[in-house]
């Protein structure tokens, strides 16, 4: 068996300030063909898992380029016709396989593509034609388009959110990709569009409940893979939107009826649940009032400058406010700012100093805050645990502190993850009071089990929560809770 696999993945929010140019690609992960590390990405399950199965089997793995960038604004035209040309003459030269194994994300937008998704497996299939089977995981957060089910075999979709099933899905991918070119089983794919668009925190119900279900169907012997798609909110696209896929055997299921009615009947009840997946919000003032006579530590999730949707992850809407509060035992991340980091740099750990931080990179990063702060702690090329134990990159970091707040500064823009992204620089949040973390709901998985609350704020930001103030051209209409 000849299996080809490589990744090309961010998360595009249309809105967002900035572009995504290929040197964001370098930021995060940019991996030549051949030239993959020994540690899975955050996008290269299927390479990992790949790796794993099809030395076991007698596999030859080709592997290619892998390049993910964290979330960002429009992809340049040149990044995505680089980055994809890169993967598809690696393919080529990889020819002939019997499998291709992509790491996609979903919502990749770049300038002149609404959905690259679906214009790169087009490609692939057009270069590799029929027999070849083509299949790929995905982050829930995808535009799902029709070019995209009609270009691949088998798509599989992360099912929990914060991701932390990355490797799992993986796996499975690879093995009903092998199962389909051996013949075993057929996939057909269904898909039922809810209607709507959502936010499904699955680490509570009913989310939670819809994520068990989807496994349970898998277990029928004619149903092959169950995936919920969240979508993504802050991407202007025609396939924006929460949906359902149901992959069935042919040979089980001959015209396809079976897919269809799971699917209709998932997207049907969820659409009954759609008031229940609210996640509830809170302001600055009253967040912090609720934190300040909760006794424990407190994380804050500023979800709207969340830098996993694409957010500059530079405002300071929440340190201002705990200023102003006189809130102290706070630590406060990651907040980028690349030139105070190099200030902070220049200074030296233990160096007390007048520094602007914060509030550049547009109108909803706030103003910056001038403070006086000393450096607590430097360290170069800091790597933060991410999902499922990938590796996530902050740069040269500094932890500064003024008044009992300390923040983590990093010259590379992301959002929390783990607790590493404070405790390598000598920051326990598990002792602090407030712990303030930029990210909407990723930080969970490993803050959630230190916090005795959590509270998620809501504030001026790029990923802004009210989808009403977000100015959509493109997306199809009507769709709740947009149009009710
Ligand atoms: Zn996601």
């Amino acid at each position: 068996m000849r299996v080809f696999s490589g990744a090309l993945a961010t998360e595009t929010n249309t809105f967002g300030p900035m572009p995504t140019g290929i040197a964001s690609f370098h930021e995060r992960a940019y991996f030549h063909a051949g030239e993959h590390p020994d540690a899975m990405q955050m996008h290269s399950g299927p390479l990992w898992a790949a790796r794993t199965i099809g030395r076991k089997r007698g596999w030859t793995l080709i592997e290619g380029m892998v390049a993910a960038a964290v979330p960002n604004g429009l992809i340049t035209r040149h990044a995505y016709e680089t980055l994809r040309n890169e993967l598809l003459d690696d393919l080529r030269r990889s020819l002939p396989v019997d499998i291709v194994l992509l790491g996609l994300h979903g919502a990749m937008v770049a300038d002149g593509y609404d959905d690259c998704e679906g214009d790169l497996l087009e490609r692939i299939r057009e270069i590799v034609g029929v027999q070849t089977v083509i299949g790929a995981t995905l982050d829930s957060h995808t535009h799902l388009s029709e070019r995209m089910t009609q270009n691949a075999d088998m798509l599989i979709w992360w099912k929990e959110y914060p991701h932390t099933d990355i490797l799992e899905r993986a796996i499975e991918l690879v093995e009903l990709c092998a199962e389909i070119r051996e013949g075993r089983v057929r996939p057909r794919a269904a898909v039922a569009d809810t209607g709507m668009i959502v936010q499904l925190h699955t680490t509570r119900s009913p989310a939670r409940d819809f994520v068990a279900r989807a496994t349970e169907l898998e277990g029928r012997p004619d149903v092959l893979s169950v995936s919920i798609v969240h979508g993504f909110a802050w991407g202007d696209t025609p396939d924006m939107g929460t949906k359902v896929v149901v992959y069935t055997d042919e040979n089980l299921d001959r015209d396809g009826e079976t897919g269809r009615k799971l699917a209709r009947a998932l997207a049907s009840d969820l659409w009954d649940a759609r008031e229940q997946f609210d996640v509830t919000l809170t302001g600055i003032e009253a967040a912090l009032h609720i934190a300040s006579v909760t006794p424990g530590t407190v994380v804050l999730a500023d979800g709207a400058d969340n830098a996993g949707g694409g957010a500059s992850s530079d405002s300071t809407y929440l340190l201002r406010a705990l200023f102003a509060r006189g809130l102290r035992d706070a630590c406060v991340g990651p907040l980028w700012d690349a030139g105070a980091v190099r200030l902070a740099f220049d200074a030296g750990a233990g160096a007390r100093l007048p520094l602007r931080i914060g509030g550049k990179i547009g109108p909803l990063s706030g103003d910056p805050i001038d403070a006086v702060w000393t450096v607590r702690a430097l360290k170069s090329d800091m790597v933060m645990t991410g999902l499922a134990g990938t590796p996530a990159k902050l740069g040269d970091c500094a932890l500064i502190e003024s008044a009992g707040v300390e923040v983590v500064l990093t010259s590379i823009r992301c959002q929390a993850f783990g607790l590493d992204l404070f405790t390598q620089l000598g920051c326990d949040p598990s002792t602090r009071r407030y712990v303030v973390l930029k990210s909407s709901q990723h930080f969970y998985a490993a803050y959630a089990p230190i916090a005795s609350r959590v509270i998620y704020v809501t504030a001026p930001g790029v990923n802004a929560h009210d989808l009403s103030t977000l100015p959509y051209h493109k997306i199809a209409r009507p769709k709740w809770p947009l149009d009710r």
